[in-house]
């Protein structure tokens, strides 16, 4: 098929005609410390109670609440992991240190601040509540809660809330293998001086930090020749050692734009043109996985391959990877939220649309009062990375000849808030 003979598919046919072809990644037992940003495979249920034990929020006397008003005698301390043995009967107390275990008999913690001290005698107020001033067993959380819930990514809280309750590993899904490579015969490495009519290879380098804040394990492929059996002997090399290729450049139609063809020869092209402005050529294919020699179900990484091919112009290839692939390798990795969260927005501008194609517009945002206003990056073109540079938004402006007026409220694909 010649490349310009593809289908123009509307972009949410082909987002989805991607997420249907993505596999859920498999799952395997990391320590915390590899959990971190990693994506939860199971719902977390507590095992146990948290606190265990009734446990001191404040430094003071652990009492019984009728007792209150009166001079107790002092039996011990209570400290945080050091318990007190014995049982507080009636006109007694011990002292207590936060995270120190209520003892027994005992109702409530009077605050040191609030009783008087003399000598092994401690004088508590009047008007004590039980309950008072300790966390009860439960109270944070019961056993058999579900307290994380599969397709979380792990962070902070997570991680720490996982330890609380005594998991040392976590189960997670496995992070997507992506090769990455650009292709073209323009492209020297960035640091060497472009000669005439070359320019230095940025969509690498902008890709590979796309690619590695979503969550891949990246290798770097460098530069492709646009001649046609290096590339393949690339791209089939590369295809052994990972789940996904992401390639830039050549899907145009030029004599020169080899990747279509190479992955029509590969495997089956699913999409190669969408209605998407910037990022028309862009080309998604699967690619058989080399016949395994043992029988039964294909090991993981055995399955199934995916390629993407985008666009060369820096800015094409950056929103194709918004629109497409991080939502994929998303979904390989077992996020339950695989899209960028959306917000409304006030245009500040006259967004014109483009005939044929929906417009992926990038934005600032800044806060009017209560509204999120978005104002353009200026020109649009998909060569100018500036156009995305501080970006906080992309707009999706409707394909035909009206645009969207100052002043709508649109839906707006959050890159990063203000
Ligand atoms: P292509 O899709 O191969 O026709 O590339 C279109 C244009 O994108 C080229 O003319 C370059 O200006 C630009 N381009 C392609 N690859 C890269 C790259 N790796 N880094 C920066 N710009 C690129
Ligand atoms: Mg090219």
């Amino acid at each position: 098929m010649r490349a310009s003979a593809y289908p123009l598919v509307e972009v949410a046919a082909a987002a989805e005609l991607v997420l249907d072809r993505t596999p859920i990644l498999g799952v395997e037992r990391v320590a915390l410390a590899h959990s971190i940003g990693r994506v939860l495979a199971e719902d977390l249920v507590a095992p146990a109670s948290l606190p265990a034990f009734p446990s001191s929020a404040v430094d003071g006397y652990a009492v019984r609440s009728a007792d209150a008003g009166k001079p107790l005698r002092v039996l011990g301390e209570s400290a945080a992991g050091r318990p007190f043995s014995g049982t507080i009967e009636w006109g007694t107390a011990t002292r207590i240190l936060t995270g120190g275990v209520l003892p027994d008999g005992a109702d409530c913690v009077v605050m040191v601040e609030d009783v008087e001290e003399q000598g092994d005698l401690v004088i508590v107020p009047a008007g004590l509540r039980p309950g008072q001033n300790f966390h009860a067993p439960g109270a944070d959380l019961r056993a058999g809660e579900r307290v994380l819930t599969a397709g979380l990514q792990l962070g902070a809280t997570e991680v720490g809330l996982a330890a609380a309750l005594g998991f040392p590993r976590l189960p997670v899904h496995r992070r997507p293998r992506v090769a990455l490579m650009s292709t073209g015969d323009e492209l020297v490495e960035v640091g060497k001086k472009p000669g005439r009519g070359q320019i230095v290879d940025s969509n690498r380098w902008a890709l590979l930090a796309a690619l590695r804040e979503v969550g891949a394990d990246v290798r770097g492929l460098g530069i492709a020749p646009d001649e046609p059996e290096a590339l393949r002997q690339l791209v089939v090399d590369a295809l052994r050692e990972v789940d996904v290729l992401v390639t830039s450049g050549g899907v145009s139609v030029g004599t020169h734009d080899l990747v279509k063809p190479l992955l029509e020869s590969l495997g089956t092209v699913h999409v190669g043109r969408v209605k998407l402005k910037p990022g028309k050529p862009f080309t998604f294919a699967t690619i058989p996985a080399p016949a395994s020699p043992h029988p039964g179900p294909p090991p993981e990484g055995g399955r199934e391959k995916l390629a993407f091919g985008l666009p060369g112009f820096p800015v094409s290839s950056l929103v194709t990877f918004e629109v497409f692939v991080r939502p994929a390798l998303r979904k390989m990795q077992g996020f339950a939220q695989l899209q960028r969260p959306t917000l409304p927005v006030r245009l500040a501008y006259d967004a014109r649309a483009t005939a044929d194609r929906t417009e992926y517009q990038r934005v600032t945002l800044r806060r009017e009062g209560q509204e999120l206003v978005a104002e353009t990056t200026g020109s649009q073109s998909s060569s100018r990375l500036m156009s995305l540079a501080g970006a906080h938004a992309l707009i999706r402006i409707p394909p035909g000849d009206q645009g969207i007026k100052a002043g709508t409220t649109v839906e707006a694909m959050i890159l990063a808030l203000p």
